[in-house]
């Protein structure tokens, strides 16, 4: 039997893809084929019970949280949630210890007892003036200075994207706020939850829809000659898009080892970061995060590779001006649309690409609603 012709074809069925789906055939009553290359749909969200039966993150630890009422609203009506506060430690000269630094870091650490107004002055006496705070070291080294950027910071930098701290976007480091007071969340966000019943089953339930026909194991370089569809969503790497035309973006790859072990509990929070020696960035307990009761416990490490998956597009000028190259080539590209960290090379957390998913179909309809006249 020959293919149907479609609205849409998408490629890549993480949150980019996935949520563009569900607004084009729910909302816009479009029929719409969502491929992706690997064997499931969810992208790098994608979580599966292990054959221990402990509910695990294939990718590495995927926290929810966001400021945006309208995205927790929009994925709310997919998935009940569970509360959930992310919190972790680094380990640091024998001790594990909050981060991002606040009070109690410092306080444990250098074995003070200072009050918040006096840890104020306690980072001022420290911090390093710097006049135009431009790379990851600068952030860190201006607020709290060079001791703590180096114990907390630069080992972890160089492990996570092999480079020093001094070569990337200050926006990487930035993600982590330095805090005078003891809250030792990891995220300040409004919205912080973990889907219920896992993030698989969440995206299971926005597919779910008799205008989305999903094919798994596809890679849109195969697609078959006789798939036919009107526009083309792409949320893969734009390079790889455009046939590496200016050469290959960089991305920093990871690789996963998942363990599980036959005790209760390994670690008192979710993920233990570690900045200084070990060849993993931080290891991660599962059973925090989705507060799975169960006899054993499952956990990840993480270690940063050169090659492999994409997962994490590399902020440094020269990358920029790279992809800036590649934006135009895609904004050249009719009837296309580029979507997602890969697609658009943003080192964006899921509620953000979420966001840039919705604000896409809002184009999309704008430029396909009937005219006026
Ligand atoms: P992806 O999830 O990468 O999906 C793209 C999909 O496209 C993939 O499934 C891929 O197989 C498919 N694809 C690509 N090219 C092709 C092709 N040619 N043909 C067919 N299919 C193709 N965010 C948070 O908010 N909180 C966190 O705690 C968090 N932790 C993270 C931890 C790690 C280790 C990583 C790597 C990321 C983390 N993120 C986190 C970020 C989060 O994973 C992303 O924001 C989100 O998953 C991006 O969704 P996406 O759809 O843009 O891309
Ligand atoms: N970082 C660090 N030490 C830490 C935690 C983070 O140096 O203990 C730096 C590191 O460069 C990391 C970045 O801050 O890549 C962002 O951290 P985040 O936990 O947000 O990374 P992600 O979860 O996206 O891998």
């Amino acid at each position: 039997m020959s293919e149907p012709m479609y609205d849409w074809l998408i490629v890549g069925a993480g949150f980019a893809g996935s949520v563009l789906a569900e607004r084009l055939a729910n909302e816009a009553g479009q029929k719409v084929l969502l491929i992706d290359r690997r064997d499931h749909f969810g992208g790098n969200a994608y979580d599966f019970v292990n054959e221990d039966g402990i509910l695990i993150h294939r990718y590495g630890p995927h926290i929810f949280h966001t400021n945006s009422a309208d995205i927790f609203e929009y994925l709310s009506r997919f998935t009940e949630w569970h509360p959930y506060e992310h919190r972790v430690l680094a380990q640091v000269d024998g001790q594990l210890l909050p981060i991002p630094i606040n009070l109690d870091t410092i306080n444990r650490l250098y074995d003070l007892n200072l009050t918040e107004d006096e840890l104020v002055d306690w980072y001022a006496s420290r911090a390093e003036p710097i006049d135009e705070i431009r790379t990851s070291e600068d952030v860190v080294v201006a607020k709290v200075g060079r001791e703590l950027y180096e114990k907390f910071f630069r080992g972890y930098t160089r492990k996570q994207w092999g480079v020093d701290p001094s070569e990337l976007d200050r926006s990487v480091t930035a993600r982590i706020p330095t805090r005078t007071n003891r809250d030792d969340r990891y995220f300040a966000d409004k919205f912080q939850a973990m889907p219920r019943l896992g993030y698989t089953a969440m995206f299971a339930r926005m597919l779910a829809s008799e205008n989305i026909t999903i094919k798994l194991n596809l890679d849109f370089s195969d697609l078959p000659a006789d798939v036919r569809y009107r526009h083309l969503i792409f949320t893969g790497p734009v390079d790889e898009y455009f046939k590496f035309e200016h050469g290959r973006l960089p991305y920093r790859s990871l690789r996963f080892v998942h363990k599980t072990l036959d005790v209760a509990n390994y670690q008192p929070a979710g993920t233990v970061n570690y900045p200084q020696g070990e060849d993993y960035t931080r290891i991660t307990e599962y059973k925090h995060i989705t507060g799975q009761v169960h006899p054993k416990t499952s956990l990840t490490y993480e270690y940063p590779e050169a090659s492999g998956d994409p997962y994490y597009p590399i902020p440094c000028e020269a990358n920029a001006a790279l992809y800036k190259k590649y934006e135009s080539l895609a904004a050249g590209a009719d009837g296309v649309w580029f979507v997602g960290r890969l697609a658009t090379y943003r080192y964006y957390n899921m509620d953000q690409v979420v966001g840039q998913a919705l604000a896409t179909f809002r184009r999309i309809q704008a430029q396909h609603a009937p005219r006026q006249t």
